[in-house]
């Protein structure tokens, strides 16, 4: 084992919280995950790889602790009554099995839970449309609802321990709590002891926390989550107004604080639009006002950031929930010195998104994530080579560096071949628009761990053919009889998809290009149309990259607002007031009809109503078409297998099926992890079933 840098040695100095000793200062902070009470077993094994990654405590997301407090469809955990106790007491175990702490989130959602399923109204300081689009209102609590809330935390927190947690929060966070909204002056008008003053505003958290104390003793811990800035200037909680006070008022009485901003979206800023650490300027006086441990976030992944976050006195703990997702073995790995092999976060929110879908998590650069417990995969662990055989991977994009680097580790020798100079395929071209330079970690982690592994050779600029690859097949120098095919795709010229099945009619009246054009540096002229049908990231970002440029930019979308799908990963609204900001011009709910010499025409989703546009380019952000070919002439050419050394052949990624990039990473790991190895089972991975 390498020895580490004792610079690092700070990290690894256990601390005391309250009755409690974390043994090192790695904090997996509450996060969703989208498997919540819905799939306890999927929940228990991604936890327990956290803690044995070497994460000192191990939370949950938030847990429910009443009905009438109803996520909906959101998988988040529940703590409703003793019947779910057995479910989360199976995270305490595999958590405790590495000597981690387990903490529990717990919540009642107030005015944020529209109480769909429970069909219960919601409860709010003050009579309150809920905090979504569903035609509900919450009712204001009187003083026995104020006691039962009281009432329901207190048994949720006698359940938590009979689970046998070992942190319980006290949750006030994320603009998604009744106490926050207690807190807040724009939702409480209530008129009461707990209303007005802050004093008041602030009575029912300080009555919960000293209920909570209360209750656990010296057996567990308890932990305040408080957002110590809402990003909403006067009209919320700021870190130097009513945050400051609120921390200074309660300041001993949490046995640690766990310290962010509201709402989600701040709390979770993707790397497009914040960079690591982004959260210290919010929340970096609190260490000043308590004694008491202090946790931050920031999608924080240097080692030697966290020293220095530390060492300044920002905060005691290092709060993760992206980096310990990205890289479960964060911990381990800086403790071991083997820093290089950190598969640091990108900041994408693709793990988000699996929250808002209510699917299990899932992570670009983690593949592994969710699926350790229905796939039976480990992070850092894959089963040994079957055969002697040899494996070519063509095309070195997200899908064939991970496809290499999973049979490189099985201990296959592989050959990597890639037509450019360059690893990396679309990632390359994608980490040099505005904000997503970060992206390039998802290559960087690779070749840097391919470099490690003698068994892989790698071929820069060698594009293959069909011929080359049955030809160099027999060739002993290289001698390989699987084939995967990872070369990717190629954005459509011709306007096919979700809105128009047939090609745009007029596309040669104008100079037409798509990304792949714009990555190529084909020069772009004039006024710029982009139609986007694709609504994920794209469409906008070539918009903001063109603007800054220097184009007249105007953005055209059937969907009812600009990156539609980035709703997903809470990005949509920074992405759509970054465009406006910079002077993009927004044509939501429009169709890209056809296309003129110097014109554009553009119909209304709704009414069809037609209006014709000046254009000089028009940039197209549509479907994707594999790029194939060698797929399909292998397949044409099957019959002449038998006289040569080639088993099988398979297209893996983009080349696939073109998708997110998460999607490649997961079908090279896939490919990789089946190989030799098919797993013959209907549906290929368990799931979790109710019991009839
Ligand atoms: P994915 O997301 O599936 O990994 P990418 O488009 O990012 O797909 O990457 C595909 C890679 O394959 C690119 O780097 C491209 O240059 C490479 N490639 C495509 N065709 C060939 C080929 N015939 N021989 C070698 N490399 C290829
Ligand atoms: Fe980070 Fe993206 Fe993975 Fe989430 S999905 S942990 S943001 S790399």
């Amino acid at each position: 084992m390498v020895q580490r840098d004792p610079i690092y040695d700070i990290l690894f100095e256990p601390i005391k919280i309250g009755p409690l000793t974390a043994k090192n200062r790695f904090y997996q902070v509450p996060h969703c995950n989208g498997m919540g009470y819905l799939r306890p077993n999927t929940l228990a094994a991604m936890r327990e790889i956290k803690a044995e990654g070497g994460w000192a405590v191990v939370c949950t997301e938030e847990v429910e602790i009443h009905p009438n407090s109803d996520n909906g469809s959101a998988a988040e955990g529940r703590l409703w009554d003793d019947g779910d106790i057995p479910a989360l007491a199976k995270m305490t175990d595999a958590v405790h099995k590495h000597n981690a702490l387990a903490g529990i989130e717990l919540v009642h959602g107030g005015y944020s839970n529209a109480n769909n399923y429970s069909r219960i109204p919601p409860i709010a300081p003050s009579t309150i449309s809920v905090n979504s689009y569903d035609p509900v209102q919450a009712r204001a609590m009187n003083k026995k609802d104020i006691r039962d809330f009281r009432e329901w935390h207190r048994k949720a927190v006698s359940r938590a321990m009979q689970a046998e947690f070992d942190i319980v929060y006290v949750y006030a966070g994320h603009n998604l709590t009744l106490l926050m909204h207690f807190i807040s002056r724009r939702l409480n008008h209530r008129t009461d002891e707990y209303g007005g003053s802050l004093e008041n505003r602030v009575r029912l958290f300080r009555e919960v926390l000293e209920d909570t104390k209360e209750l656990v003793g010296n057996k567990c811990a308890v932990a305040v989550r408080f957002a110590v800035d809402e990003i909403l200037g006067p009209k919320g909680i700021t870190c130097e107004h009513e945050g400051r006070e609120i921390i200074e008022m309660l300041a001993e009485i949490p046995d640690l604080w766990d310290v962010n901003i509201s709402e989600w979206e701040n709390d979770s800023a993707t790397s497009r639009f914040e960079k690591e650490g982004y959260q210290e300027k919010y929340i970096g006086f609190v260490k000043s006002l308590t004694t008491k441990p202090v946790v931050g976030v920031g999608r924080i992944t240097s080692p030697d950031t966290m020293v220095s976050m530390i060492k300044r006195g920002i905060v005691d703990m290092i709060g993760s929930a992206r980096p310990s997702i990205a890289d479960p073995f964060l911990p381990k790995k800086i403790e071991e010195g083997r820093i290089d092999e950190i598969r640091e976060c990108i900041g994408c929110n693709i793990c988000v998104a699996g929250d808002w879908l209510s699917v299990p998590i899932r992570c670009t650069q983690n593949a592994t994530m969710g699926e350790e417990w229905r796939r039976g995969w480990h992070p850092e662990k894959i089963e040994s080579k079957k055969s002697n055989d040899g494996i070519l991977v063509v095309g070195g994009g997200p899908a064939g560096l991970e496809c290499a680097l999973m049979l490189g580790k099985r201990g296959y020798k592989v050959i990597l071949a890639e037509k450019t100079e360059e690893l990396g395929g679309r990632i390359s071209n994608e980490t040099k628009l505005p904000g997503l330079s970060e992206w390039s970690r998802v290559k960087d982690y690779r070749i840097r761990m391919l470099d490690k592994l003698d068994n892989v050779k790698i071929y820069l600029g060698s594009h293959l053919s069909t011929e080359d690859i049955l030809e160099f097949s027999e060739e002993s120098k290289f001698g390989f009889s699987h084939v995967f095919l990872a070369t990717g795709s190629k954005w459509r010229k011709d306007g096919i998809a979700r809105e128009n099945r047939e090609p745009i009619p007029g596309l040669g009246n104008l100079l037409v290009l798509t990304a792949d054009d714009i990555f190529a540096d084909v020069p772009v002229k004039g006024q710029v149309v982009i139609f986007d049908d694709e609504h994920y990231y794209m469409g906008g970002v070539l918009a903001e990259k063109l603007r800054i440029d220097g184009h007249e930019v105007s953005l055209v979308t059937p969907a009812p607002d600009i990156s539609n799908w980035t709703h997903n990963t809470m990005e949509q609204r920074r992405i759509q007031k970054k465009l406006l900001q910079i002077g993009v011009k927004l044509y939501p709910q429009h169709n890209l009809n056809a296309v003129h010499n110097g014109s554009v025409e553009l119909s209304c989703v709704f009414t069809n109503h037609k209006t014709h546009y000046d254009c000089d380019s028009l940039v197209l952000v549509t479907e994707r078409v594999p790029n194939d070919e060698i797929y399909q002439n292998l397949q044409n050419s099957k019959s002449e297998f038998s006289k040569l050394k080639i088993k099988s052949f398979q297209p893996i990624g983009d080349c696939l099926a073109p998708g997110i990039i998460a999607n490649a990473v997961h079908s090279g790991h896939l490919a990789a992890r089946e190989f030799e190895n098919v797993n013959a089972e209907e549906v290929p991975f368990l799931r979790e079933r109710v019991k009839i």
